[in-house]
């Protein structure tokens, strides 16, 4: 009895009898019931656990912050809090728990940790994405991978876990992205007037000079997310709105003679239409499932 004094359950609260030890993957022992693991798992610790009396401690090949969430998680009957209590774990330790609750056919408690992980998605990117590459879930990975796209250290941190083939895919899905930003700066030459010359009446620096300044505050990480989640781009940066901003000015030059200048407003919406179609024609051939399987057309059918 000396362990089961040593080794209580990771629920504080709880008055159940411990009466089986685990050990953890460090060695640590932690105390449970027989009686719960027999009733909501379908082989833990072991197969024939509910006909064998276990004296001794059992071991885990799960680390012990892992196996304590496990055990808290089978104690818990309401889905808010147990959510919650996932919520809360590293995504580490979130994906060997899914993996434990696999071993250990706790499917209850893994159909919810399943569900939050795809419906966090777009708080837990990354946590998704590799929860769907582990699993096959095409679906997930595909709008996972949208959240991910990112130019940083920690992005960076995140594709060095990745097996090199799935870090390659990744590389290629976001260069089409960056190549778009890239191009935002291309300025469309001047109209032509009706003389034949181009045209040229002092308005036009100041309106590229606010779309290059405005352009110039955003890092690549919030052009990715204006482009690949919230599907902007250039309604955002060469908007209606700066361009009114950039007439005022160009109003009050000597040339227009206050009126606003439609051929400097027509490069501008040349510049705007090159830009929102560029992002248009991104949006529809990117898919991560579709260059990955492009990379190992083996790895993933497309059922
Ligand atoms: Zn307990
Ligand atoms: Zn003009």
């Amino acid at each position: 009895m000396a362990d089961n004094e040593r080794s209580k359950c990771p629920v504080l609260s709880c008055t159940a009898l411990v009466d089986l030890i685990l050990r953890s993957s460090e060695g640590s022992l932690i105390g449970t019931h027989a009686s719960m693991l027999g009733a909501k798992t379908g082989a833990f610790p072991t197969a024939d656990m509910d006909k064998v009396i276990i004296t001794e401690p059992v071991d885990c090949p799960v680390r012990k912050e892992v196996l304590e969430a496990l055990l808290v998680l089978l104690h818990d009957r309401n889905q808010a809090s147990m959510e919650s209590r996932v919520a809360k774990l590293s995504d580490e330790a979130v994906l060997d728990l899914v993996a434990a609750l696999e071993l250990y056919q706790a499917q209850e408690v893994l159909d919810v940790c399943a569900r939050w992980i795809r419906n966090s998605t777009a708080l837990r990117p990354w946590l998704a994405f590799r929860y769907a590459l582990q699993h096959r879930d095409i679906s997930t990975l595909d709008c996972a991978a949208r959240y991910t796209l990112a130019s940083n250290i920690s992005a960076a941190h995140e594709v060095n876990k990745l097996d090199h083939l799935t870090a390659r895919a990744w590389y290629k899905y976001r260069d089409p992205f960056i190549f778009v930003i890239d191009t935002f700066l291309a300025v469309p030459p001047p109209e032509i007037n009706s003389k034949q010359k181009p045209h040229w009446c002092g308005g036009w620096d100041t309106y590229e000079e606010l779309v290059k300044k405005e352009l110039g505050e955003c890092t690549v990480d919030s052009l990715l997310k204006q482009i690949a989640i919230a599907r902007r781009g250039a309604s955002t940066f060469l908007s209606e709105k700066l361009w009114r901003k950039a007439l005022e000015i160009v109003s009050y030059s000597a040339r227009s003679k206050g009126h606003p200048c439609g051929l400097c407003g027509t490069r501008a919406n040349k510049w705007e239409a090159m830009v929102r179609a560029k992002i248009h024609a991104l949006q529809p051939q990117v898919k991560f499932s579709d260059i990955l399987r492009e990379l190992d057309p083996s790895a993933y059918d497309s059922s």
